[in-house]
């Protein structure tokens, strides 16, 4: 080859470098330019090996050239590139601030209420009809207000009925029952008060289709003068109605003991599912509710409410069982399992 020739490749081998260069418009158009002309083997280094092999005067003249080639494309290279990723960045920008957040996306997923938010909606908007506060309690408790004051002394067989979670702290536990909202409630406040309250109460127990170690109760309180167990049983089927939304829930009362009442009852509600008997109600056309009674005079002194002068009702019963009963739900653990296709039922 002549050297004339070779000024004329080295000249037009530049102007096709920086020609493609000035229209790539992306990074990987940029990098595809690198890698046609600007590797080890690509076409400017195949150049430079041909000096080795020339003769001085020769060098002398292409050698400049030559460099000359390598330094303009290379620099031109990274130049490019950085022009290039800059206004791919602007563009990004751009686009995530024309995001627009209210677009219809079809087929999204919807968002349900879990069925203990349903469940607890429906009640508690019965009783702030009726004039109840709605109050909240801690799940870490102590042992004087889960137990002690509850008329569940520590010698009490009761405690062993409720195996407790005990935390690795003095005198803290997992409350067993909501009726710890009961104590915490009176302690602040005079009669006469009516309060309901639910949430999560926990239990040391092996998980199976009926038992977790966690579950769901709610729990009602009224202390005022002369409170009666008519009272109690208007409380109990206005729950009853709240929660099954049905209207004349027939129920029935049992005597029954615990600490914290006296006396004492077990409500049970005819079976809502059947006429005749079923296997819910087992046939025998009751369902069992939960416990109830008159506060025990007890648990009024450890509050410090005069058992002389006020007295009042509480009941406190399963929410977890009882809407497994409301939607026939078989097993307790998919309650908690934030299983998908169970939640999008409701
Ligand atoms: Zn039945």
């Amino acid at each position: 080859m002549l050297m004339r020739d070779l000024k004329k490749i080295i000249r037009e081998l530049e102007e096709k470098i920086l020609a493609a260069l000035n229209k790539a418009q992306t990074e990987k158009e940029v990098e595809q330019v690198r890698l046609d002309y600007l590797t080890r083997q690509g076409p400017v280094a195949q150049l430079m090996n041909r000096l080795k092999t020339m003769e001085a005067k020769d060098k002398k003249v292409f050698g400049p050239l030559l460099n000359d080639l390598r330094q303009k494309t290379s620099e031109t290279f990274e130049q490019r590139l950085l022009q290039v990723k800059e206004t791919e960045r602007i563009a990004l920008q751009k686009k995530k601030t024309l995001f627009d957040v209210t677009a219809y996306k079809p087929k999204t997923l919807y968002g349900s209420l879990h069925p203990y938010s349903y469940v607890i909606e429906k009640i508690e908007n019965v009783f702030i009809s009726m004039g109840y506060a709605i109050v909240d309690s801690q799940e870490i408790e102590d042992e004087f207000t889960n137990f002690e004051a509850l008329n569940i002394p520590a010698d009490h067989p009761a405690r062993d009925m409720q195996d407790t979670l005990w935390l690795d702290l003095p005198d803290r536990l997992m409350r067993t029952h909501t009726s710890n909202a009961q104590i915490r409630h009176m302690q602040q406040h005079k009669p006469p008060l009516a309060i309901l309250s639910s949430g999560r109460c926990y239990r040391y127990e092996a998980t199976d289709a009926t038992h977790d170690y966690t579950f769901m109760q709610t729990e009602c309180l009224m202390v005022a003068e002369n409170i009666s167990m008519a009272n109690l049983i208007a409380a109990i089927k206005a729950f009853l109605e709240a929660l099954f939304e049905k209207k004349d829930i027939k129920m029935r009362v049992r005597p029954s003991y615990f600490p914290f009442v006296e006396p004492g009852i077990e409500a049970d509600m005819q079976c809502i599912f059947c006429t005749k008997g079923c296997s819910v109600c087992k046939g025998t056309r009751w369902i069992e509710i939960g416990g109830a009674g008159l506060v025990h005079p007890n648990v009024l002194k450890a509050c410090k409410i005069d058992p002389e002068k006020y007295n009042g009702f509480a009941f406190g019963f399963g929410l977890t069982r009882l809407t497994m009963l409301k939607y026939g739900i078989n097993d307790i653990r998919v309650l908690n399992s934030g299983n998908l296709d169970f939640l999008r039922q409701f």
